[in-house]
């Protein structure tokens, strides 16, 4: 447990999290929206401090991202709690229905120490939504930087301007879900809208941070041809064509299972909308063995990193045939 960042005291022993977009007002002894943060005599505790209930290693195409440090290893983490309350979530065991809080007793120390024990390239915070270990994440990175370590998020974006400023300068890369639009975020997500993913994304890019964008396709959802081109302009607009955008396949799960997987034919025409627009990196996800999980030049299609799943099996910085550089970050880290 220890005392949270971003809130403030407003009336007595109520405080207000100003953590996330949801500004929770919470009484004393009562928790957050999130469920891990909470008011104790006027004070906001991050409960799942030093708490990791999901400790892994994992290749970072697996996150994704496809234009950081491509084909390294990292020690990927998650407490329990999210800010969404996703009809889909992959995680919901430690998102949403993980009863009590719980987890095992790391401190940032013994992260590091087990970063360094598996020889991983970098550390993910992950599986879970970030935002709500914020303190925890943030020691965390503070260390792994010194240790010449790399930090990325996977993160829904519902993250407020000023936390996601102050993350990033300990943050490398990430990924954000763009999940559809205001609608979709309500209905599927318990959410807000979309709008506070776009301010923190557009917070990331001012930043400095290497962003890259997964868009889940759900059949009947946010798979029309209007939503996705909607999408796309956006990130164009606000992120860049270099931005690399990942469609991803939806598979029945949680609470939406009267819906079916979703079609190949789906994502790839929502790669070949997205690269119409031109968005210069753009991929099918979820899919294993499918083409669009390779990278090709965006200039003349010669393939230039080969994917099978998460595996690399070969990186050119540039095109062999025509010249055109790929737009990579992190490179230092690729042994
Ligand atoms: S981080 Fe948690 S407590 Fe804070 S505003 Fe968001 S949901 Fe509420």
């Amino acid at each position: 447990m220890k005392e949270a960042m971003f809130y403030k005291k407003v009336m007595g022993k109520k405080v207000k999290c100003e953590l996330c977009p949801r500004f929770c007002m919470i009484q004393n002894g009562k928790r957050g929206f999130c469920g891990v943060r909470e008011n104790r005599e006027g004070k906001l505790y991050s409960l799942v401090y030093g708490l990791p209930v999901s400790v892994a290693v994992d290749p970072i195409e697996k996150k994704p991202l496809f234009h950081f440090a491509p084909g390294t290893k990292t020690l990927s983490l998650a407490t329990v709690g999210c800010n969404l309350r996703c009809k889909f979530c992959q995680n919901f065991e430690i998102s949403q229905e993980y009863g009590e809080i719980h987890g095992n007793e790391m401190l940032p120390e013994d992260i590091i120490e087990l970063a360094k024990k598996y020889g991983v390239e970098g550390i993910s915070y992950t599986y879970t939504e970030p935002t709500v270990f914020y303190e925890y994440a943030l020691d965390i990175m503070k260390l792994a930087r010194k240790e010449g370590l790399y930090n990325m998020w996977v993160s829904n974006g519902y993250t407020n301007p000023e936390p996601a400023r102050t993350i990033s300068k300990y943050l490398d890369a990430i990924n954000v879900d763009l999940k559809g639009n205001d609608d979709f975020y309500r209905k599927m997500c318990g959410g807000l809208g979309m709008e506070p993913v776009q301010k923190s994304l557009k917070t990331y890019k001012e930043n400095g941070v290497w962003i890259e964008v997964t868009n889940l396709i759900i059949p009947t959802f946010n798979d029309s041809e209007e939503e996705i081109g909607k999408l796309v302009d956006w990130v164009l607009r606000n992120l860049g064509k270099e931005t690399p955008l990942h469609f991803s396949a939806f598979f029945p799960q949680y609470k939406v299972t009267e819906i079916s997987p979703t079609p190949v034919s789906v994502l790839e025409n929502a790669v070949k909308i997205a690269r119409g627009k031109g968005m210069k990196w753009v991929y099918a996800g979820n899919v294993l063995g499918n083409k669009y999980e390779s990278t090709y030049c965006w200039k003349c299609e010669t393939p230039l990193i080969k994917r099978v799943g998460f595996s690399v099996q070969s990186i050119e910085d540039k095109c062999p045939k025509c010249g055109e550089k790929i737009d990579l970050e992190g490179m230092k880290w690729v042994r």
